[in-house]
């Protein structure tokens, strides 16, 4: 018995040790983060050596010299300061919260032999490849698919090559996709990340403002990025930049005022899509006296911007008619009104005339389409992808020992329902789970169900899903 006792109470002594023992905590911000300036929230690798004072607060050599220059520049004599009754030396340590671990940047690695070999272009799968694992998640889009495989291949391929100064340089495959909401532009993106192993960033480009305006510094893009990367600069350098809404951007029609959330976050973007040494907040979206700041090079990031760009359909018939009303080749005037693929045939011009700036425009080099998405392709996605939607619900009640079936008649009233919502694929699952609710309510309380097949009528209010008992 008091053996067992001993044996406990040294136990509950090692974890406190190990829950509370500032020292090891210590050595493993030693080792695995970088010191930051306290005074400039500079990171070491920015500012140098640091001097050490007590209660972890590191100040670099410049802002110790600034602070030396101040006192002997001051006529304050401190020998009298501190002579005087009720002033204390302030007390640092007050001031010093621990960084937050969201804040706290990674030492870059330094080359370990052992480590994973590098990548090299022989590890990038080739286009047809990506294309293939993009094509068990991601139904349709074939354009769309072939064209970022390729592009995607191309710009590992610039990377994992070195390019000197007098070579041809290759240039960055940045990326502008259009095509409606809800068409998988998002999707395509993330699959993309996932499959290659590299951190993405979503932002939504209406969030976006010049510096010093509200809402979020144009950098703070490469701080998410960096986030995802788990604030590991060099992996941050290789990842995928998405930025969503980006037709929100154009440039406002008829304004006196500056356009600081439109025009302006375009200019901004200019030097981060061709890359250059940003310095990035780091676990915040902008700048300010208390958070640290890194240096990224975006020269290697990915950009991928996209939109749904409503009424450029509008633009580009308007240019298409006006070629077609002149000359020889004069057509009839409603040619293009009712051609379904008229966003295929977009230009630059017509983004310039959407209110895309055109330096912005040309460092977003690869320029395609995606498709509206049609009954077929819906009925597809619920049931083809890799974790489609039916294949979920099917493995859920499957655990209860039920059968589900879908009957084709009711994918295609499903599929119609969603058409009919105009938010593309999004609103599948929302019609789903509003049908399954009183399905995934009632079977379990009754043991002798075996099989549910869910019906047009049940779908369209005209009678209920069939049920199958054992037997
Ligand atoms: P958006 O084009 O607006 O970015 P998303 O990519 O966010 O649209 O699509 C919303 C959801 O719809 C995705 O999470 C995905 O599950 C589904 N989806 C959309 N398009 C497709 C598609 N072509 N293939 C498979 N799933 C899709």
């Amino acid at each position: 018995m008091s053996d067992d006792k001993e044996y406990m109470d040294t136990q509950d002594e090692l974890l406190k040790k190990s829950d509370s023992d500032p020292v090891e905590h210590d050595k493993e911000d030693k080792e695995e983060y970088e010191k930051i300036c306290f005074l400039c929230r500079r990171p070491e690798s920015k500012a140098g050596k640091m001097i050490d004072l007590p209660n972890h607060i590191h100040i670099c050599s410049d802002c110790m010299q600034k602070s030396f220059d101040a006192m002997q520049n001051s006529n304050i004599n401190y020998n009298d300061l501190m002579n005087m009754p009720n002033v204390n030396m302030m007390d640092l340590s007050a001031l010093q919260d621990r960084i937050p671990q969201n804040q706290k940047i990674k030492k870059k690695k330094e080359k370990k032999v052992e480590e994973k070999p590098a990548l090299t272009i022989k590890d990038i799968p080739a286009p047809h490849k990506i294309k293939a694992q993009l094509d068990e998640y991601v139904i349709g889009q074939e354009h769309a698919k072939k064209v970022m495989s390729v592009a995607v291949y191309n710009h590992y391929k610039r990377i994992l090559h070195p390019q000197s100064e007098d070579e041809i340089q290759i240039e960055k495959s940045n990326m502008l996709m259009i095509g409606p909401t809800g068409s998988g532009k998002t999707y395509l993106v993330q699959t993309l990340a996932k499959l290659l192993d590299v951190p993405l960033a979503i932002t939504d480009a209406t969030s976006l403002t010049e510096a010093g305006y509200i809402g979020d510094d144009i950098e703070s893009v490469v701080s998410k990025l960096l986030a995802a990367a788990d604030n590991d600069v060099e992996r941050a350098e290789h990842g995928i930049i998405f930025i969503d809404e980006i037709d929100k951007i154009a440039k406002k029609k008829n304004t006196n005022q500056r356009d600081v959330s439109g025009e302006a976050v375009q200019q901004g973007m200019l030097k981060l899509l061709e890359g250059s040494e940003v310095e990035v907040p780091v676990g915040a979206n902008s700048k300010n006296a208390m958070v640290p700041l890194t240096t990224v090079n975006t020269r290697n990031i990915l950009f991928i911007c996209g939109g749904a760009f409503p009424d450029l359909e509008v633009v580009i018939k308007e240019r298409l008619n006006k070629q077609s009303s002149i000359g020889f080749k004069a057509d009839l005037k409603d040619k293009y009104d009712n051609d379904p693929n008229i966003l295929d045939k977009v230009t630059v011009e017509d983004l310039k005339t959407f209110g895309m700036v055109p330096e912005f425009i040309g460092r977003l080099p690869i320029i395609f389409t995606l498709q509206g998405l049609s009954v077929e392709m819906l009925v597809e996605i619920l049931k083809k992808p890799k974790n489609a939607i039916l294949k979920q619900y099917k493995k859920l009640l499957a655990l209860d020992e039920v059968k589900l079936d879908f009957d084709d008649g009711a994918l295609e009233a499903i599929a119609k329902l969603a058409l009919a919502k105009e938010t593309g694929a999004r609103a599948l699952r929302a019609i789903i789970e509003e049908f399954m609710l009183d399905i995934m309510y009632e079977i379990p309380k009754d043991d002798n169900i075996g099989q549910v097949i869910i019906t047009r009528e049940y779908i369209e209010h005209t009678g209920g899903p069939q049920i199958i008992l054992r037997g």
